[in-house]
């Protein structure tokens, strides 16, 4: 069953709001087993609308529709709709007090701009906005569906998830999909495919496998569409037991995402505790850290050790080191580790010490260069990683590098 999607908005094509709807619809539509085809985004024009609408029409059963359908001059999604679909604007009552009291409670009176938005198409389905005036409109012709709602996303959001969603399952056959998402660290694309290759090429042609790759991260989505979620369920479980076996020492969860919140479960499971030293990273591990609400029962805190001196002053760095090999060394990043790990008194530690870029690299040390250290409580371990060239990347790719180092760890 296909599904297109047209988001209406001048301030869409100009780069002024970004398309968070159809991003969110698209999963939402998705997840109930529709497969979206397009999404297309135009501007609030009556000949770029009616030639979507056509377009989608002729190649998908389910057309949703967002922006547009305010009361103002620039909104042009409903008097278009009307004229496609050959009906006539009729005052809706319920629509009408629904507006009238959403107004009032404000503060305002009812203007002809309110007024107008209770007028709606005489051939539609009114979809009641809870919170907003402009309501959602319900096409049907030929078995095909058309819906408009307004562009406001917590007001699209309330509508698809209460009222759309279960008007579309009650009408259509909708077949099951499973997207079971297995999230890895510490290796790179190209060669986590190199080392899933047989097994890749042997999957059951029933399950896509896609990758998708961030900064330091692999997540891989294994997909199925079918009718018995039960027997669907059955052919993910037997396929991703084989991928776990292969790259074991990779997954860091299958379940969630934030590498930091998985590390915050293990840490607060086994009662321990950690800290931070970092320096080309600059305190964004401890951000990721502390953005996991909870954090307070197992991270104390971080040292910021930019500067030379804050590693030799506050986390006991030998200053002969620094001199000999420099900060971004093995020796360094160890003494950074030990040393906050000490001075805070914790279980775990992490210490970064890099060259995040653009400029500082040597031929010895390119941009790029970073070494990681996790302390434990049986000793320290380091390894010296080489990222790109771009800072805020670096500085990312770090991060989650290092969180990945403890997760191994723990
Ligand atoms: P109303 O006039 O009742 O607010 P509307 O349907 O006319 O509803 P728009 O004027 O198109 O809605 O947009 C209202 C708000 O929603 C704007 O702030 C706009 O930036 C935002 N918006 C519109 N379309 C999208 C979209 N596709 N993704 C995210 N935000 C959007
Ligand atoms: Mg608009």
């Amino acid at each position: 069953m296909n599904l297109d999607i047209i988001s209406i908005g001048d301030e869409l094509l100009i780069g002024q709001t970004l398309n968070t709807n159809a991003f969110w619809m698209s999963k939402q539509l998705n997840a109930i087993g529709f497969a979206v085809r397009e999404q297309t985004t135009i501007a609030d024009v009556e000949e770029a609308i009616l030639s979507a609408l056509e377009t989608s029409l002729s190649k998908s059963d389910v057309v949703l529709i967002t922006g547009g359908l305010g009361p103002t001059n620039d909104d042009l999604t409903m008097p278009t709709l009307n004229k496609y679909f050959g009906g006539s604007l009729v005052r809706d009552e319920k629509v009408y007090q629904h507006i009238e009291k959403l107004v009032t409670s404000r503060g305002f009176r009812m203007n002809e701009n309110n007024k107008s938005q209770a007028m709606v198409p005489d051939n539609c389905t009114v979809i009641h906005n809870a919170n907003g005036t402009a309501p959602g409109l319900w096409f049907e012709k030929g078995g095909k569906v058309v819906v408009a709602m307004p562009g406001v996303p917590y007001e699209m959001k309330v509508m698809v998830s209460d009222q759309i969603i279960p008007k579309l399952k009650a009408q259509f056959d909708l077949p099951e999909i499973i997207n079971h998402m297995v999230y890895t660290q510490g290796v790179p694309e190209s060669m986590l495919a190199e080392q899933i290759a047989d097994w890749e090429n042997n999957l059951p042609e029933t399950i896509k496998l896609a990758y998708l790759p961030s900064p330091g991260r692999v997540k891989l989505r294994l997909s199925i569409t079918g009718r018995d979620r039960d027997l669907l369920q059955s052919k993910i479980d037997h396929e991703v037991e084989k991928l776990e076996q292969l790259i074991s020492k990779h997954i860091y969860s299958e379940e969630n995402e934030d590498l930091a919140s998985v590390i915050g479960e293990m840490l607060l499971k086994s009662n321990k505790t950690i800290v931070t030293a970092e320096s080309c990273t600059g305190g964004y591990i401890a951000h990721l850290i502390t953005r996991v609400a909870g954090s307070s029962a197992y991270y104390k805190g971080s040292v910021i050790a930019y500067a030379n001196e804050v590693k030799i002053n506050d986390l006991n760095v030998s200053v002969n080191d620094l001199d000999s090999y420099g900060a971004v060394s093995k020796g360094v990043v160890e003494q950074m580790a030990l040393g906050v790990q000490q001075k805070m008194d914790t279980d775990y530690a992490i210490a970064t010490s890099g060259i995040a870029g653009p400029t500082g690299g040597s031929d010895e040390k390119p941009v790029g260069t970073v070494w990681i250290a996790v302390a434990t409580p049986d000793g320290v371990t380091s390894k010296k990683y080489l990222f790109g060239k771009q800072r805020d990347v670096n500085i990312e790719r770090a991060a989650i590098t290092a969180l990945g180092m403890l997760q191994r760890e723990l």
